[in-house]
């Protein structure tokens, strides 16, 4: 425990609503953990995850001191044979046979230099993160319609609106703060709630409507609207006049694709009044937020999902104004740092991406970087294929566990097996860590320094409230110790987050002028107190005083060349895989409400497993009687790529013919598999986001003994 007690302003780490909690140390040392009353996200709340961050702050299966080899080792020893290997590995094959595996938990100063170390020093792109996994496909679609990656909107508009339409979003399990103040709104100015979601989940009990899609139907069924708005007279066509380019076409494309409302209720599945009713209520509102997350996301179809549903609102102009716009919600804390440092395969840094030569000079120019990578690196899937194909030779994963999240986890870990040098820095032992040929302890939670961004772009500080405990170090400093080792110390001479944090900002501003909406000029001067004492704020921050800003693009202004957005013509595809006789059930995965991740910091707090002990997968009744299967049977689940176990739970939210496993349990925690031992590597050609939402599998009864 730190010596000097107080109270102490942080940030939840676990989902993209990005809390204010604050952390006071009493004098005789106990520590209490509550909701930060002035934090603008949270105004106060937590969510039952965020309520027991209090419980994870042991040393339980907590990493303290380097290994090499499985033996401990010292700091020096540990940082110099990872540079030394990395070194060796670039100097015999070149810089593109290594990689990083990085994390939306890591903080933005350990992304900044993770992200400037690969990019910018030893010259190659494959430096990928888990985010890869959670919002790809926003980011693809943000870029499309907007020219950058830019969520319009601010949570108040949760409030403000009149219509909320929840799209692949279980947010009263996912983004439970943020689902407590739109169901406050309901309460008091009776706002309007749709839920799309193929499941009846707790959000979908919860709501004035709920379409259970067809799994995978979702551009369809956008399609559907955007012409039901145009034949309505619903269009702003004053603002697709002034500020959009391409309505024609998506126009065109969308109403071929939706055909008849029978025909579109036909493949969606849906009940036509019920979809008629949809419409009507959209195109009555315009006050309306449409939020969507992984249902959306997770999709070999994703970006074009996300650009279905941005051009609903282009179309009625209903963007970035007090109640309206599209709202894509980030899972991770700091899913939105990474990609402003551009810690994504196809992202450079800053918001600048590798399709301009002149930008790439310009962030060349600013790091003093002349190997800086020219060409995009590989995406997760890609990287860890890479891995396994032998082509990347060293790999360094930090603070994410691919040997169970990522799809085709059985592949996945065999690569590992097969790498010649895997190193991996975490704050406890993980699924992933018993792959590591080099193992470094980082500080966890609560004991570094740093900021995260939510899913309102709005920039909130961690601070340490503890010491870290035995070797552990910050993320940032062990990266910058080994860009010293590799030759790049001019380049990676931080002292402290405070100085990463201002050269991420400057970089930001660097021969912008206004062309990019990410900037954060005003912060590139902040001293090591202002620092210390910045409050939470959204970007851009372009001037000194730091005033942060609020919804962009309510009058167009869009960062494409000619300041328009786009709309995106789309077609609706459906699933990348089918069902068939061999593979009958569409297997859709995703979070429990008590869980975060595979369970390494939540899997050991006793009131949060108490939700769900074991895992359980989901069946429809008739499914379940058709496959002979009972309530609490032990179910065996098989794709083309693994098989899992899992009890049966036999219920009517689930739609004929689709079941559902949580994400979360792993061998570390039951006698399973991952549910990404089931999934398919199988991305979208945009985003290279994998589809996680739908599996064919074939269900049995596990024999027992
Ligand atoms: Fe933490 Fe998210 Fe819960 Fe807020 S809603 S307390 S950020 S897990």
């Amino acid at each position: 425990m730190d010596s000097n007690s107080g109270v102490v302003q942080t940030t939840c780490p676990y989902c993209g609503v990005g809390c204010g909690v604050l952390a006071e140390t009493a004098p005789d040392g106990t520590l209490a953990l509550r909701g930060d009353p002035d934090h603008p996200a949270n105004h106060g709340k937590l969510c039952s995850k965020g309520s027991a961050l209090g419980e994870t702050l042991g040393l339980h299966h907590r990493l303290l001191e380097p290994m090499i080899g499985g033996r401990p080792a010292r700091w020096d020893a540990a940082l110099d044979r990872v540079a030394s290997e990395f070194s060796s590995v670039i100097a015999r094959h070149g810089p593109d046979a290594v990689g990083f595996y990085v994390s939306g938990q890591l903080l933005t100063e350990d992304y900044y230099v993770a992200n400037k170390l690969m990019k910018g020093f030893i010259g190659s792109a494959n430096i990928d993160t888990n985010s890869r996994l959670c919002m790809a496909s926003s980011v693809a679609g943000h870029k499309r319609a907007f020219g950058e990656d830019v969520v319009p909107g601010l949570y108040e508009d949760f409030e403000l609106a009149d219509l909320v339409v929840l799209v692949g979003s279980n947010t009263a399990w996912c983004h439970p703060v943020l689902y407590q103040r739109l169901m406050s709104a309901r309460r008091e100015r009776g706002t309007r709630v749709v839920v799309i979601d193929p499941r009846t989940t707790a959000t979908a009990a919860e709501c004035d409507l709920h379409l259970p899609i067809r799994p995978g139907a979702d551009v369809l069924l956008f399609n559907g609207l955007l012409a039901h708005l145009a034949a309505s007279g619903s269009l702003d066509r004053d603002y697709i006049a002034r500020h959009t380019e391409g309505f024609e076409e998506a126009i065109a494309l969308a109403a071929a694709d939706a055909g008849s409302l029978v025909h579109l209720a036909a493949g969606c599945d849906l009940d036509p009044a019920a979809l008629r009713l949809f419409f009507e209520l959209f195109a009555a509102n315009a006050r309306t937020v449409t939020v969507y997350s992984q249902g959306v996301n997770q999709s070999a179809h994703g970006t074009d999902k996300v650009n279905a549903i941005l051009n609903c609102h282009l179309a009625t102009g209903r963007i970035g104004k007090p109640g309206a716009g599209p709202f894509s919600v980030t899972g991770q804390p700091n899913a939105m740092g990474g990609r402003e440092v551009g810690g994504l395969a196809n992202q450079l840094a800053a918001h600048i991406g590798f399709e301009h030569p002149a930008g790439i000079d310009s962030v060349s120019r600013f790091w003093n970087a002349p190997n800086i990578a020219r060409q995009p690196g590989l995406k997760a899937v890609e990287l860890f294929e890479a891995v396994g194909a032998g082509r990347i030779k060293a790999l360094w994963i930090m603070g994410t566990n691919p040997a169970v999240s990522m799809p085709d986890a059985g592949k996945v870990r065999a690569a590992l097996r097969s790498c010649d040098f895997v190193v991996v820095s975490d704050v406890v032992a993980t699924d992933t860590t018993r792959f590591a040929d080099v193992l470094l302890p980082a500080a966890a939670w609560g004991e570094k320094d740093g900021t995260v961004t939510n899913s309102e772009r709005r920039i909130s500080r961690q601070r340490r409230f503890l010491p870290p405990p035995g070797a552990a170090r910050p993320d940032w400093a062990i990266i910058c110790d080994v860009a010293c080792r590799m030759g790049f110390g001019d380049a990676f001479a931080f002292r402290s987050p405070a100085e990463i944090f201002r050269e991420h900002a400057a970089l930001s501003a660097f021969e912008n002028e206004g062309r990019r909406r990410f900037d954060l000029g005003g912060l590139a001067g902040l001293t090591e107190d202002a620092y210390d004492a910045l409050a939470p704020r959204s970007w851009p921050i372009h001037h000194a005083d730091g005033a942060g800003a609020g919804r962009l693009f309510g009058d167009g202004g869009f960062p494409t060349p000619d300041g328009r957005a786009r709309f995106i013509p789309v077609r609706h595809e459906g699933p990348a895989l089918h069902v068939d006789d061999s593979y009958p059930i569409a297997l859709n995965t995703g979070r429990m409400r008590d869980q975060w991740h595979t369970m390494t910091r939540t899997g050991h707090v006793p009131r949060l497993a108490a939700h769900a002990p074991e895992p359980v997968v989901d069946l429809h009744p008739a499914d379940a009687a058709r496959l002979d299967l009972a309530e609490g049977d032990l179910a065996r689940l098989s794709s083309r790529y693994g098989f899992t176990r899992a009890r049966v739970r036999i219920t009517g939210d689930q739609r004929l013919g689709d079941a559902f496993l949580p994400m979360h349990w792993s061998g570390h925690f039951a006698a399973s598999a991952a549910a990404g031992t089931l999934s398919a590597p199988i991305t979208d050609p945009l985003s290279g986001q994998p589809e996680l939402k739908h599996v064919p599998v074939r269900i049995t009864r596990e024999a027992l003994g």
